[in-house]
């Protein structure tokens, strides 16, 4: 089987691998569509503070090809749907309910989605593996993991307001995969978004996905701090969205942190509005088994339209033009298709 390893900063190296076979609690999964992803991205180009270099590719979608021993509830031929990591339940954050943080939920990553064949671990198939069904694509079905992030991300926000969880308006600051996800989610939940970007053409797209305005981040600068939002999501990943995303926020609303910024990044707040203006600034990290539930029913529903977050489909032995493409910031998301099938929407 062929398997992509990210080797160092830009730098993909294929391998020749011999096909594992699954060990027990185990499933042997043919990917049928892997999607690129932000994380991948940030990986790629600077490496990650939480994941090793190594194995690439994390969301993904396929069919169950072997089974390891104790596999009770799959068996081969299944159309199965996954994210990549599971809590281990045990460890005294999991205990405390915060099972996204969990210690050790690193430590059973599964991998290696830019590949024919990929494993995935005990931990994973107990809790985080789902069938797809028929009629949801691969290609959606691969969005579990993006999706199961931004249903977690709104939980936080709905906690930090207890009377009003569900703020009537929010911008999104950011029109990346991740800005677009939680405009649908905005969408389908009926809270009004407005989009906060630089980039035209995504926000012409933010328009057609059903953004309620747009604001163009880098033209209407000095507008930001005058615009009121009840609620504000970043997710463009630079300090100066995060500042932008706080100017945003109207007295006593909530700001959501989205984005992670590189190891050791400190962004100046302003203190005053912090305070005289009681801001609640939250961070959101990865998600629960139980947003994977959430995540799982609003992809079988079709309750979100994601085929217009694709930006285009190729072939897996393409994977290192696309990198390249996303590195310019030439589209924003694709799906990769382990041949022989076709690139084509599967
Ligand atoms: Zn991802
Ligand atoms: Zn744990």
């Amino acid at each position: 089987m062929r398997q992509a390893q990210l080797t160092a900063p830009k730098t993909i190296e294929w391998r020749e691998e011999p096909t594992p076979q699954p060990g027990p609690g185990e499933l042997l999964v043919r990917v049928r569509a892997a999607l690129t992803c932000g994380t991948d991205l940030k990986t790629y180009r600077r490496g990650h503070p939480k994941l090793r270099y190594g194995p690439f590719g994390h969301e993904a979608s396929g069919d169950v090809i072997a089974t390891g021993r104790d596999v009770k509830e799959w068996r081969p031929g299944d159309s199965i749907m996954w994210v990549q990591t599971a809590p281990c339940g045990e460890c005294a954050r999991c205990r405390a309910g915060s099972e996204n943080l969990c210690e050790r939920i690193f430590d059973t990553i599964a991998l290696g989605a830019y590949a024919d064949y990929i494993t995935l671990p005990r931990a994973i198939v107990k809790r985080n593996v789902f069938k797809k069904p028929v009629g949801l694509s691969y290609i959606e079905a691969a969005f579990l993991e993006p999706l199961s992030c931004v249903v977690h991300g709104w939980k936080v926000l709905r906690r930090a307001n207890a009377e009003h969880p569900l703020p009537a308006e929010v911008a999104i600051v950011g029109a990346g995969t991740i800005g677009l996800l939680h405009l649908l989610y905005a969408n389908h939940a009926g809270a009004r978004a407005t989009m906060v970007a630089r980039s035209p053409e995504r926000l012409a797209l933010a328009r057609t996905l059903g953004a309620h305005a747009t604001i163009d981040a880098g033209a209407q600068a000095p507008d930001l701090a005058r615009a009121q939002f009840a609620a504000v999501i970043e997710c463009a990943g630079t300090p100066e969205a995060w500042r932008h995303a706080l100017a945003l926020t109207r007295p006593g609303g909530r700001t959501l942190m989205f984005s992670g910024l590189p190891s050791g990044s400190e962004v100046p707040l302003d203190a005053t509005r912090l305070h005289y203006e009681e801001l609640t600034v939250l961070g959101a990290f990865h998600f629960t088994p139980a947003d994977v539930r959430d995540a799982r029913e609003l992809l079988i529903t079709r309750a979100l339209k994601l085929r217009p977050l694709i930006s285009g489909v190729a072939p897996l032995a393409n994977l290192t033009d696309i990198f390249e493409r996303l590195d310019r910031r030439a589209g924003f998301k694709y799906a990769l298709i382990p041949e022989p099938a076709a690139p084509e929407w599967v």
